[in-house]
């Protein structure tokens, strides 16, 4: 018989389980009830939307040039010849559902999602071809107090994660379509006359999409970028007087934040304010957060002007900030020691439980080994469950609080 090759895991997707040294799992979930948590207390609603969407939800949206749809889309064409793509991002999807499904009707509408993406990137430490995003987003709101409410959001997110200390909010504004459209003639103009410092990738952004090149990640690029003007000279007065509102709010409600007058998203349809929270704890994937204004994006696909400001953090990147945290214990263990007090036992369990105690059972193998084994699972109280001379018999050990609500649950059990 030949024997049978295991296929091996996807490059660029994780296996996690939890209660392990690194407990991968627990920090990835704990991350998510943190975002649960917070995002109720600034009255955002839960979203959920397709993972997969018709292929032109995004190319269209996200913009033809940019790296995402252009290099790092899943794209197939399933069995009905149909072109689909998985999502790479949450907000095109949102947006969608915002114009098919007459969302506009809860406008301002503050969603909040999150769940698995997928981009053929080039798989490194925090950089995954599968990845997890949490996302945020108010739609229909075109006022710089929602920029201002949505990171604070952001910024009491990561303060709740223990992670805010060594991760800076790093803040700018693209401005109106006439502050970028003069920006962009003078970076143009920059980058023309350093042509031949730039990398291959960038002389081609230059023709198609010169401000992406302010993004790139290539050393070369980086020290052409970082001669480049800034967008201060060129804002209008409308949109500098925009982004005095943000930061006097952000001033006002106590976040802190340093400017980076470079700053631009990956993506086509940013306006105003544009954000990244990052760190130098994670090595080149130093971005866990970024997001901005998207006032133009509902209308390219084919909705009512709206305008709108989201942003998205790297739960994988967050979850890697975390502390592995400790050793995790449960509230009891039950030794069964004897097989005829069985009853007893899952009586015990069941009580336990619904008093909010978490509880195992120890029932393998041989009875008289169980109280070691069950001696060795870390807990707050161990439940010896037997017979002695007949008669059934019970013991609890522990100390504290924990132990003596699992003694009261498991004697009023039986
Ligand atoms: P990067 O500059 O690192 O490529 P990006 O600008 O492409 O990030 P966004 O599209 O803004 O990222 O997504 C928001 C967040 O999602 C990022 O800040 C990061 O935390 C996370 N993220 C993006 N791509 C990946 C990936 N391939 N693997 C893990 N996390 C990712
Ligand atoms: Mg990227």
């Amino acid at each position: 018989m030949s024997r049978i090759q295991t296929p091996r895991p996807i490059r660029g997707t994780q296996d996690m389980l939890g209660g392990t040294p690194d407990n991968l799992a627990d920090r990835f979930a704990h991350v998510v009830d943190v975002f649960e948590r917070v995002r109720k207390l600034y009255g955002f609603r839960r979203a959920e939307v397709p993972v997969f969407e018709a292929t032109a939800v995004f190319a269209r949206s996200l913009g033809e040039s940019t790296d995402v749809v252009s290099k790092e889309m899943y794209t197939f064409e399933d069995r009905g010849g149909d072109s689909v793509t998985l999502r790479p991002e949450f907000t095109a999807g949102i947006a969608r559902a915002y114009i098919t499904e007459g969302w506009q009707q809860y406008a301002p509408l503050k969603v909040a999602t999150h769940g698995p993406l997928f981009r053929y990137e080039r798989p490194q430490k925090g950089r995954y071809r599968q990845f997890h995003q949490i996302d945020a987003e108010v739609i229909g709101a075109g006022e710089p107090l929602a920029d201002v409410e949505l990171l604070c959001f952001a910024d009491h997110l990561l303060r709740e994660l223990g992670v805010a200390e060594g991760v800076t909010l790093t803040l700018n504004t693209l401005g109106d379509a006439a502050s970028r459209d003069a920006w962009r003639d003078a970076l143009v103009a920059h980058f023309e006359a350093h042509r031949e410092a730039l990398s291959e990738d960038s002389v081609e952004r230059l023709a198609r999409n010169p401000l992406r090149i302010l993004d790139s990640k290539d050393a070369g690029d980086q020290a052409v970028v970082a001669t480049a003007p800034g967008i201060d000279d060129y804002l209008t007065d409308e949109a500098a007087d925009f982004f005095e509102k943000v930061t006097d709010g952000l001033a006002a409600a106590g976040v802190a934040w340093t400017r980076n007058a470079r700053l631009v998203r990956g993506l086509d349809y940013y306006r105003h304010t544009a954000f990244e929270f990052i760190t130098d704890r994670l090595g080149a994937q130093g971005t866990v957060l970024g997001g901005g204004r998207y006032d133009g994006l509902i209308e390219n696909m084919g909705g009512p002007a709206t305008p709108a400001v989201g942003w998205a953090a790297g739960i994988e990147r967050l979850a890697m900030l975390l502390d592995a945290g400790g050793e995790h214990r449960i509230d009891a263990v039950i030794a069964l020691e004897d097989d005829a007090q069985v009853a007893r036992a899952l009586a015990s369990l069941r009580a336990l439980r619904e008093a909010g105690l978490s509880a195992e059972l120890v029932a393998s193998g041989s009875p008289r080994k169980r109280f070691d084994k069950a001696a060795k699972i870390p807990a707050h109280a161990l439940v010896s469950i037997g017979q002695r001379d007949g008669a059934p018999h019970l013991n609890v050990r522990g100390e504290g609080e924990i132990a003596a609500r699992v003694e009261a649950a498991v004697r009023q059990a039986g």
